[in-house]
Protein backbone atom coordinates (compact mmCIF):
# COMPACT_ATOMS: atom_id res chain seq x y z
CA UNK A 1 0.00 0.00 0.00
CA UNK A 2 1.69 3.79 -1.01
CA UNK A 3 0.14 6.47 0.48
CA UNK A 4 -0.71 9.75 -1.66
CA UNK A 5 -1.00 12.67 1.66
CA UNK A 6 -2.40 15.42 0.75
CA UNK A 7 -0.08 18.62 2.37
CA UNK A 8 -2.87 21.31 1.73
CA UNK A 9 -2.34 24.42 0.36
CA UNK A 10 0.49 25.16 2.01
CA UNK A 11 0.43 26.53 5.73
CA UNK A 12 1.61 24.05 7.83
CA UNK A 13 -1.50 24.17 10.25
CA UNK A 14 -3.63 23.33 7.15
CA UNK A 15 -2.47 19.45 6.77
CA UNK A 16 -4.85 17.25 8.46
CA UNK A 17 -4.23 14.85 11.72
CA UNK A 18 -4.30 11.74 9.55
CA UNK A 19 -2.29 13.62 6.70
CA UNK A 20 0.98 14.17 9.51
CA UNK A 21 -0.19 10.68 11.23
CA UNK A 22 1.05 8.91 8.14
CA UNK A 23 4.06 11.12 7.14
CA UNK A 24 5.07 10.51 10.58
CA UNK A 25 4.79 6.78 10.24
CA UNK A 26 6.35 6.66 6.75
CA UNK A 27 9.45 5.05 6.08
CA UNK A 28 9.90 6.74 2.89
CA UNK A 29 8.01 10.32 1.77
CA UNK A 30 8.81 10.90 -1.65
CA UNK A 31 9.04 14.74 -2.36
CA UNK A 32 8.99 17.30 -5.61
CA UNK A 33 11.65 19.66 -6.08
CA UNK A 34 10.51 22.37 -8.45
CA UNK A 35 13.28 22.59 -11.27
CA UNK A 36 13.35 25.79 -14.05
CA UNK A 37 15.06 27.05 -16.47
CA UNK A 38 16.98 28.84 -13.44
CA UNK A 39 17.48 25.16 -11.70
CA UNK A 40 16.41 23.67 -8.54
CA UNK A 41 14.10 26.00 -6.24
CA UNK A 42 13.59 25.41 -2.45
CA UNK A 43 10.97 22.29 -2.27
CA UNK A 44 7.98 24.20 -0.52
CA UNK A 45 6.93 20.45 0.46
CA UNK A 46 10.03 19.68 2.04
CA UNK A 47 10.19 22.69 4.20
CA UNK A 48 6.72 22.46 5.26
CA UNK A 49 7.44 18.81 6.35
CA UNK A 50 10.49 19.76 8.08
CA UNK A 51 8.60 22.65 9.88
CA UNK A 52 6.25 19.92 11.56
CA UNK A 53 8.81 17.67 12.73
CA UNK A 54 9.33 15.36 9.70
CA UNK A 55 12.88 14.13 9.83
CA UNK A 56 15.14 14.69 6.83
CA UNK A 57 16.26 11.48 6.24
CA UNK A 58 12.18 10.17 5.62
CA UNK A 59 12.23 13.23 2.81
CA UNK A 60 13.26 11.27 -1.08
CA UNK A 61 13.55 14.66 -2.99
CA UNK A 62 12.48 13.86 -6.72
CA UNK A 63 13.46 16.70 -9.41
CA UNK A 64 10.37 18.30 -11.13
CA UNK A 65 10.40 19.57 -14.16
CA UNK A 66 8.64 23.29 -14.34
CA UNK A 67 7.91 24.14 -17.54
CA UNK A 68 4.64 24.29 -20.22
CA UNK A 69 5.68 21.41 -21.97
CA UNK A 70 4.70 18.69 -19.91
CA UNK A 71 7.33 15.73 -20.82
CA UNK A 72 9.59 16.04 -18.85
CA UNK A 73 6.92 16.35 -15.91
CA UNK A 74 5.44 13.35 -17.25
CA UNK A 75 8.62 11.62 -17.50
CA UNK A 76 9.16 12.84 -13.44
CA UNK A 77 5.83 10.65 -12.50
CA UNK A 78 6.76 8.01 -14.11
CA UNK A 79 10.39 7.51 -12.06
CA UNK A 80 8.89 8.56 -9.03
CA UNK A 81 6.44 5.83 -9.19
CA UNK A 82 9.02 3.37 -10.39
CA UNK A 83 10.94 4.34 -7.58
CA UNK A 84 8.47 4.03 -5.09
CA UNK A 85 7.58 0.53 -6.54
CA UNK A 86 11.05 -0.70 -6.46
CA UNK A 87 11.41 0.43 -2.88
CA UNK A 88 7.90 -0.95 -2.06
CA UNK A 89 9.36 -4.80 -3.51
CA UNK A 90 12.54 -4.73 -2.17
CA UNK A 91 11.29 -3.50 1.49
CA UNK A 92 7.59 -5.17 1.54
CA UNK A 93 7.18 -3.39 5.26
CA UNK A 94 8.45 0.18 4.41
CA UNK A 95 5.88 2.57 4.64
CA UNK A 96 5.83 4.56 1.25
CA UNK A 97 4.30 8.29 1.44
CA UNK A 98 3.86 10.20 -1.72
CA UNK A 99 3.21 13.85 -1.13
CA UNK A 100 1.17 16.64 -3.42
CA UNK A 101 -0.18 20.10 -3.05
CA UNK A 102 -3.57 20.73 -1.75
CA UNK A 103 -6.20 18.02 -2.16
CA UNK A 104 -4.31 15.04 -3.61
CA UNK A 105 -7.97 14.13 -6.03
CA UNK A 106 -7.90 17.48 -7.62
CA UNK A 107 -6.06 18.35 -10.74
CA UNK A 108 -2.95 16.55 -8.53
CA UNK A 109 0.24 14.97 -10.41
CA UNK A 110 -1.00 11.93 -7.91
CA UNK A 111 -3.45 10.88 -11.01
CA UNK A 112 -0.27 10.48 -12.97
CA UNK A 113 2.41 8.68 -10.10
CA UNK A 114 -1.05 6.70 -9.12
CA UNK A 115 -1.66 4.99 -13.16
CA UNK A 116 1.96 3.87 -13.13
CA UNK A 117 2.18 2.64 -9.25
CA UNK A 118 -1.31 0.60 -9.72
CA UNK A 119 0.27 -0.56 -13.49
CA UNK A 120 3.02 -2.17 -11.45
CA UNK A 121 0.17 -4.16 -9.32
CA UNK A 122 0.38 -1.72 -5.59
CA UNK A 123 -2.58 -0.47 -4.10
CA UNK A 124 -2.71 3.04 -3.27
CA UNK A 125 -4.50 4.78 -0.61
CA UNK A 126 -5.62 8.55 -0.70
CA UNK A 127 -5.91 10.87 2.04
CA UNK A 128 -7.32 14.12 1.24
CA UNK A 129 -6.38 17.49 2.28
CA UNK A 130 -7.37 21.22 1.73
CA UNK A 131 -7.21 22.45 -2.03
CA UNK A 132 -5.97 25.55 -2.65
CA UNK A 133 -8.98 27.32 -3.74
CA UNK A 134 -10.76 26.42 -0.33
CA UNK A 135 -7.84 28.07 1.62
CA UNK A 136 -8.17 30.99 -0.60
CA UNK A 137 -11.88 32.10 -0.12
CA UNK A 138 -11.11 31.46 3.08
CA UNK A 139 -8.49 34.05 3.62
CA UNK A 140 -11.17 36.53 2.02
CA UNK A 141 -14.00 35.22 3.76
CA UNK A 142 -17.70 34.88 3.39
CA UNK A 143 -19.41 31.96 0.65
CA UNK A 144 -17.49 30.78 -2.20
CA UNK A 145 -20.93 29.47 -3.16
CA UNK A 146 -24.21 29.71 -1.42
CA UNK A 147 -28.14 28.31 -2.05
CA UNK A 148 -28.70 27.81 -5.54
CA UNK A 149 -25.20 29.17 -6.54
CA UNK A 150 -23.20 27.00 -8.42
CA UNK A 151 -19.16 27.10 -9.44
CA UNK A 152 -17.04 26.08 -12.02
CA UNK A 153 -13.71 25.71 -11.70
CA UNK A 154 -11.45 26.60 -15.23
CA UNK A 155 -7.79 24.79 -14.83
CA UNK A 156 -6.04 27.70 -16.65
CA UNK A 157 -6.63 26.68 -19.86
CA UNK A 158 -10.42 26.70 -21.58
CA UNK A 159 -11.80 27.31 -25.01
CA UNK A 160 -13.09 30.73 -26.03
CA UNK A 161 -16.57 29.71 -26.02
CA UNK A 162 -15.79 28.03 -22.25
CA UNK A 163 -14.08 31.14 -21.18
CA UNK A 164 -17.32 33.57 -22.16
CA UNK A 165 -19.61 31.09 -21.14
CA UNK A 166 -18.24 31.63 -17.88
CA UNK A 167 -18.39 34.83 -17.44
CA UNK A 168 -21.49 35.18 -18.56
CA UNK A 169 -22.63 32.92 -16.27
CA UNK A 170 -23.97 33.55 -12.96
CA UNK A 171 -21.96 31.10 -11.49
CA UNK A 172 -18.65 31.85 -8.93
CA UNK A 173 -15.98 30.97 -11.60
CA UNK A 174 -12.48 29.13 -9.95
CA UNK A 175 -9.42 29.87 -12.34
CA UNK A 176 -6.60 27.89 -11.18
CA UNK A 177 -2.84 28.07 -12.82
CA UNK A 178 -2.85 32.29 -13.40
CA UNK A 179 0.03 32.07 -15.36
CA UNK A 180 -1.56 30.02 -18.11
CA UNK A 181 -4.19 32.58 -18.94
CA UNK A 182 -3.01 35.39 -17.54
CA UNK A 183 -4.10 37.51 -20.60
CA UNK A 184 -7.54 36.12 -20.64
CA UNK A 185 -7.96 36.69 -17.08
CA UNK A 186 -6.75 40.46 -17.38
CA UNK A 187 -8.99 41.13 -20.23
CA UNK A 188 -12.21 39.58 -18.85
CA UNK A 189 -11.21 41.48 -15.81
CA UNK A 190 -11.40 45.21 -17.82
CA UNK A 191 -14.68 43.67 -19.38
CA UNK A 192 -17.03 42.83 -16.85
CA UNK A 193 -17.28 45.43 -14.34
CA UNK A 194 -20.26 43.11 -13.27
CA UNK A 195 -18.06 40.95 -11.63
CA UNK A 196 -15.95 40.94 -8.39
CA UNK A 197 -12.21 40.17 -8.90
CA UNK A 198 -10.17 38.35 -6.03
CA UNK A 199 -6.53 37.30 -7.09
CA UNK A 200 -4.30 34.79 -4.64
CA UNK A 201 -0.80 34.25 -5.04
CA UNK A 202 1.25 31.68 -2.64
CA UNK A 203 -1.55 31.64 -0.23
CA UNK A 204 -0.20 30.43 3.30
CA UNK A 205 2.75 31.11 2.39
CA UNK A 206 5.70 33.60 3.55
CA UNK A 207 5.26 35.39 -0.12
CA UNK A 208 1.38 35.35 0.42
CA UNK A 209 -0.30 38.05 -2.03
CA UNK A 210 -4.06 38.54 -2.06
CA UNK A 211 -6.22 41.56 -3.96
CA UNK A 212 -9.12 42.56 -4.83
CA UNK A 213 -8.43 45.44 -6.54
CA UNK A 214 -8.85 45.35 -10.36
CA UNK A 215 -5.74 47.66 -11.13
CA UNK A 216 -3.72 45.92 -8.61
CA UNK A 217 -4.09 42.87 -10.76
CA UNK A 218 -4.19 44.46 -14.32
CA UNK A 219 -0.24 45.30 -13.53
CA UNK A 220 0.68 41.55 -11.87
CA UNK A 221 2.56 39.41 -12.99
CA UNK A 222 0.99 35.73 -12.77
CA UNK A 223 2.55 33.33 -11.47
CA UNK A 224 2.03 29.81 -11.74
CA UNK A 225 0.72 29.34 -8.03
CA UNK A 226 -1.84 31.77 -8.47
CA UNK A 227 -5.63 31.58 -8.43
CA UNK A 228 -8.44 33.89 -9.39
CA UNK A 229 -11.87 33.89 -7.98
CA UNK A 230 -14.61 35.67 -9.46
CA UNK A 231 -18.29 36.15 -8.19
CA UNK A 232 -20.99 38.12 -9.71
CA UNK A 233 -22.09 41.08 -7.83
N1 LIG B 1 -4.08 19.71 -5.79
C1 LIG B 1 -4.03 21.16 -5.73
C2 LIG B 1 -4.09 21.77 -7.11
C3 LIG B 1 -2.92 21.43 -7.96
S1 LIG B 1 -2.94 22.22 -9.52
C4 LIG B 1 -5.16 21.65 -4.83
O1 LIG B 1 -5.91 20.83 -4.29
O2 LIG B 1 -5.29 22.86 -4.64
C5 LIG B 1 -1.78 23.52 -9.21
C6 LIG B 1 -2.48 24.84 -8.99
O3 LIG B 1 -2.99 24.89 -7.66
C7 LIG B 1 -1.61 26.05 -9.11
O4 LIG B 1 -1.44 26.42 -10.46
C8 LIG B 1 -2.39 27.10 -8.35
O5 LIG B 1 -3.44 27.61 -9.15
C9 LIG B 1 -3.05 26.24 -7.25
N2 LIG B 1 -2.36 26.36 -5.96
C10 LIG B 1 -1.89 25.36 -5.22
N3 LIG B 1 -1.39 25.81 -4.04
C11 LIG B 1 -1.59 27.15 -4.06
C12 LIG B 1 -1.32 28.20 -3.13
N4 LIG B 1 -0.73 27.96 -1.96
N5 LIG B 1 -1.66 29.47 -3.47
C13 LIG B 1 -2.25 29.73 -4.65
N6 LIG B 1 -2.52 28.78 -5.56
C14 LIG B 1 -2.20 27.51 -5.27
Amino acid sequence: MIHFVSLGPGDPELITLKALRTLREADYIYTPVPVSRKGRHASKAAEMMLSLGIREEQIQLYDLPMSKDRDGALEAYEIVAREACEKQKAEPNARIAIVAEGDCGFYSSSAYIGEHIEQEGFTTEQICGVPAFIACNGRLGGQLVQLEEQCTVIPGEATREEWDRAWQSRHTIVVMKGSLCEAEIKSAVAQHSDRKWHYFEFVGMPKEYITSSTDEILQREFPYFSIIISKRR
